[in-house]
């Protein structure tokens, strides 16, 4: 597992380059029909091809998602390159998802060889775009998982004991804009209509959206305004990064944030954007899903728990559709998108048993 690992951790491959994505989606094909998979790419003008994998099988498929993009940057290997040391495989894109895709290669091989061929039907989503809003692999995700029992997403676990995920916040961003008056400060200083000023107001406000009880967060975490100290500015923005818990609350923000109005009536307030990724809830399907998870591996050795957690996955698009989700099957470890990324190799093996049991296991 730790050499196949290496393997796709030296083959780097961040979201806005289209032909490292290619080189490790060609490397993981090769994998996969070596196993007997059916190789299907996605297409892709500018971002990496999407690989699909069919392993056919009775019953109605399960849908195993991942994703082959990292948020590291072309060369980062020189100062950040794949190591092992005390138990611990390190590399950019190790955790944050690799290692779970290799728990997967592992668990497609393990089921066939103790069957002689696989239990049920498979199809495995490897997307390029996930890091960066899952645009262009958002309608082939969503295809498939209406056309499965369940859906098993690879990403990391959470926490040092690798809890499942059962509960994602939907995730999203509004871009509020300000356009006010110029005008020389010192010359004429009544005159202008400050963009920053009132942006400055409208975030007090947008503050307020926040609630803690509704499972609402608000942080703009990006401003801009203003050319000059000298100028009374007339434009300025600002980035805000918004997550709900609930489906029913993507309208509630929605009218929230429409219906900022400037204070200074010189001054325009427009706003754009919202949740681009629904709210994976912890729903009857899920929590179904993660109690057969918690038996199976159970019966593997280990006491399996739950999470909750702010960030989403494309599992938040399969949820939504109904579909029942389990997110955090991948690597148990550490640091993703940090540079300490790391995966704890021991637990590798035992969770790639924990998938393979999903698979054969799961009702349909
Ligand atoms: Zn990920």
């Amino acid at each position: 597992m730790v050499a196949c690992l290496r393997g796709l951790v030296e083959l780097e491959s961040p979201s806005d380059n289209k032909a490292a994505l290619d080189r490790l989606g060609h490397h993981l094909a090769a994998k996969f029909e070596n196993l007997g998979g059916r190789i299907t790419f996605h297409r892709q003008e500018q971002a990496g091809d999407h690989l699909q994998v069919d392993f056919a099988g009775s019953g109605k498929r399960v849908l195993v998602l991942g994703h082959m993009d990292t948020v590291w940057d072309l060369g980062t290997l020189a100062a950040m390159p794949f190591r092992v040391a005390k138990g611990r495989a390190y590399g950019p894109g190790s955790f944050d998802m690799k290692a779970g895709i290799v728990q997967a290669i592992f668990a497609i091989r393990a089921l066939q060889e103790h069957h002689g061929r696989l239990p049920r039907a498979i199809s495995l989503l490897l997307v390029s775009d996930e890091e960066i809003g899952s645009r262009s692999s958002r309608p082939i995700t969503e295809a498939l998982a209406k056309k499965s029992a369940a859906v098993l997403v690879l990403e990391p676990a959470q926490g040092s004991k690798g809890a499942l995920k059962t509960a994602r916040k939907g995730v999203g961003a509004y871009y509020v804009r300000v356009r006010g008056q110029e005008a020389h400060s010192g010359l004429d200083p009544g005159k202008g209509a400050s963009a920053v000023l009132e942006l400055a107001r409208q975030l007090l406000v947008i503050e307020k959206f926040a609630d803690r009880k509704r499972g609402i967060t608000v942080n703009a975490g990006i401003v801009r305004g203003g050319t000059r100290s000298n100028v009374i500015a007339g434009e300025a923005t600002a980035e805000v990064d918004a997550r709900v818990s609930k489906l029913k609350n993507i309208p509630y923000l929605n009218k929230k944030f429409h219906s900022l109005k400037p204070f200074d009536k010189r001054c325009k307030v427009e706003v754009t954007g919202g949740i681009g990724r629904p709210p994976m809830e912890r729903t009857e399907g899920v929590v179904a899903l993660f109690k057969l998870a918690q038996r199976l591996a159970r019966e593997l050795g280990w006491e399996l728990e739950e999470a909750s957690v702010g960030g989403g996955s494309d599992g938040n698009f399969t949820a939504a559709l109904g579909i029942p989700t389990l997110d955090g099957l991948g690597a148990v470890g550490e640091g993703a998108h940090a540079r300490h990324e790391s995966v704890v190799i021991p637990e590798m093996p035992r969770r790639a048993a924990l998938l393979a049991r999903l698979i054969e296991t799961i009702p349909g």
